[in-house]
């Protein structure tokens, strides 16, 4: 029987909300140290911390939700029922955050691990939400979100054996995971 993490209103669109205060409550911490330097590395940091992101949703989704049996169960229910509100609970998800990305960094420097952490907050809201829209709404045709729209289609409706970056097709391409929308991929 497969497992549903079926969530309210509240864990679904928490995420929304505690992800960016999250990100600025750490933006004031380094703010607050009123140095120059430490704000410069929490700007690039930050940067950083946007483009590890995109490898981070390429990474759990390819490698932890389709792979890892225990993961593999709950993730399968959202494909099974891909408008329904299922996925992990907003304090979880923030919480995993923090312990996987703060906490090493922290030790380093405090403005590193506060930007990085930030960048990886602010690309799970952007995930969050490309994928809330994949599956609620209905971009203009053409446009970005349109595009990413019909890219993760693919991956629901085609055997799922591609299209795993969901903000963007970038890391499908490195590994050989993109399946174009028109066609199905040669392999
Ligand atoms: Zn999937
Ligand atoms: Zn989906």
């Amino acid at each position: 029987m497969v497992k549903r993490m079926r969530l309210n209103k509240i864990l679904y669109f928490g995420d929304f909300v505690l992800c960016p205060a999250a990100a600025f409550g750490l933006l004031l911490l380094t703010l607050l140290q009123h140095d120059a330097t430490a704000a410069g590395i929490w700007a690039m940091a930050f940067v950083l911390g946007c483009i590890g992101w995109t490898f981070v949703e390429y990474a759990v989704h390819r490698w932890v939700y389709h792979a890892v049996p225990f993961f593999d169960r709950m993730h399968d229910a959202h494909h099974q029922e891909p408008k329904g509100m299922i996925g992990a609970p907003s304090f979880l998800s923030v919480g995993v955050i923090f312990l996987v990305f703060y906490l090493p960094l922290y030790f380093a420097s405090q403005a590193f691990a506060g930007g990085f952490t930030s960048g990886i907050l602010l690309g799970y809201v952007a995930y969050m939400l490309v994928h809330h829209a994949s599956h609620h709404w209905s971009p203009q045709p053409g446009s970005l979100l349109y595009r990413l729209r019909l890219a993760h289609m693919v991956h629901h409706y085609r055997g799922e054996e591609g299209n795993y970056g969901v903000v963007t097709s970038f890391w499908d391409h490195i590994f050989s995971t993109y399946v174009e929308p028109q066609r199905r991929r040669a392999s």
